[in-house]
C-alpha cells in the first residue's frame, strides 16, 4: 500500500510507493521503447492490461476483446491502490493517508498512431465521454476528495507508452493545485457574488491581446500570469461548474475546441511534448465540520482545461523558489497561436 505523506514545512503532501521501492539503476536505465506488436493498449492485446472498467463500441462486444473505440482499464503500475481502507493518522508530528485511491488509463483509440489533436471531434467526443461517465462512478466512492484527468503526450512529458492515451488519479486528499484554485473561487464569490474565472473570461474577450480562438461557447487565451510559454486555457465562455455534467450536445463544441487547442501547439511547436490537465469541482460529498464547503461551489467555480507544452525545463531557481520565468510574454504567445492555420 503506498503511502501519502504531508510536509509541514513546505506544506505539501507526496505519494510514496512504500513496497516497490525502486532502485538506482532502474532510474539510469533508460525504457526501452514498446514495439508496436507488443504495445498493451493495441487491438489483440487487450489481455496485457487489467480488466477492462469501461467502454465505448458500436455494437455487443465481449469485454477485453477487440472492437472498441475507447478503453478504460485500471494502469498497472498505479501510483495509489483502489482497496483497502482509508486511515488517516499522525506519525509523530507527521500526517500520514494510506494511499487509497485509482489510477486508471483511458486509451483514445485502437489506432496506436492517431494522436488525440489528429481524431475528428466525433472521435473526440468518445474520449470526453469516456472522461465524464468514469468522473461520474468514482464520485460515488466517498473516500475520494478529487478525481484528476490529464494527459501525458511525449516522453518528455511523463509519457511511458506512445499509445495515445489520458489517464486519471482519484486521490483521498484534496491536491493543492486543485485546493488553491477551489478556495480563490469561494473568497471571490463570497466578497462578489461573481464567478471569477466569468470575470476574467469577459475581460480577456474584451481585451483580446491574449486570446487565442474563440467560437460561440468556448475561447482559448494564454493566463495573464502564465508560468510556462504557450501555457493555454480553454473555457466554457457560459457558467458551468462541473464537466462531469456536461450533456451529450455540448460535447461537439468543446471537442472542436479542444482539438483546434491541440492542433495550434502541435503546428507551431512542431509537436512538442505537453500536459494537459482537467479542472473541474470535487465530488461535493458532505465534510464534517466544513458546513460551508460546497455551498456556492456550483456559481463560484468553472470548470476549464489547461496545457503546458514541455519546451523549457524546470530548474534550480524554480524548485528553490517555486517562482517560474516564463521567457515568452502571454500576449507574444496568443499572437503566435492565433496566426497557426488549423486548416
Ligand atoms: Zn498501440
Ligand atoms: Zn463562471
Amino acid at each position: 500500500m503506498p503511502e501519502l505523506r504531508y510536509d509541514p514545512i513546505r506544506q505539501r503532501w507526496t505519494i510514496i510507493s512504500i513496497e516497490r521501492g525502486r532502485r538506482p539503476h532502474e532510474y539510469i536505465t533508460g525504457k526501452e521503447e514498446v514495439k508496436v506488436d507488443s504495445c498493451p493498449f493495441c487491438y489483440g492485446n487487450e489481455d496485457r492490461t487489467p480488466p477492462e472498467i469501461f467502454a465505448i463500441s458500436d455494437g455487443p462486444r465481449e469485454p477485453n476483446t477487440p472492437g472498441w473505440k475507447v478503453r478504460v482499464v485500471p494502469n498497472k503500475y498505479p501510483a495509489l491502490r483502489i482497496e483497502g481502507e482509508l486511515r488517516r493518522e499522525g506519525v509523530g508530528l507527521f500526517d500520514v493517508v494510506s494511499g487509497i485511491g485509482a489510477h486508471e488509463v483511458i486509451i483514445e483509440t485502437p489506432d496506436h498512431f492517431k494522436e488525440l489533436s489528429d481524431q475528428d471531434p466525433e472521435g473526440i467526443v468518445l474520449v470526453l465521454k469516456a472522461y465524464r461517465e468514469r468522473l461520474l462512478d468514482l464520485r460515488k466512492d466517498t473516500r475520494f476528495r478529487y478525481i484528476l484527468v490529464f494527459k501525458n503526450h511525449g516522453k518528455d512529458a511523463g509519457a511511458s507508452l506512445s499509445h495515445p492515451h489520458s489517464q486519471l488519479i482519484a486521490t483521498p486528499i484534496f491536491p493543492p493545485v486543485v485546493k488553491a484554485e477551489l478556495v480563490s473561487a469561494r473568497e471571490y464569490y463570497s466578497r462578489k457574488e461573481r464567478c471569477i474565472f466569468c470575470d476574467i473570461i469577459k475581460q480577456e474577450i474584451v481585451l483580446r491581446d491574449r486570446i487565442v480562438w474563440e467560437s460561440d461557447k468556448y475561447v482559448l487565451w494564454e493566463p495573464f500570469a502564465s508560468s510556462f510559454p504557450f501555457e493555454t486555457w480553454l473555457f466554457p465562455k457560459y457558467h458551468s461548474h462541473d464537466f462531469a455534467l456536461l450533456p451529450d450536445e455540448e460535447l461537439y463544441d468543446l471537442a472542436v475546441a479542444l482539438k483546434e487547442m491541440l492542433m495550434r501547439i502541435k503546428i507551431l511547436l512542431n509537436d512538442p511534448p505537453y500536459n494537459m490537465v482537467l479542472h473541474t469541482a470535487p465530488p461535493p460529498h458532505p465534510r464534517p465540520g466544513h458546513a460551508d464547503y460546497w455551498e456556492t461551489l456550483e456559481y463560484d467555480f468553472h470548470w476549464h482545461i489547461e496545457l503546458i507544452p514541455r519546451i523549457t525545463k524546470i530548474a534550480g531557481f524554480e524548485w528553490g523558489s517555486g517562482l517560474h520565468i516564463n521567457p515568452t510574454p502571454p500576449e507574444e504567445a496568443a499572437k503566435y497561436l492565433r496566426e497557426v492555420e488549423t486548416l
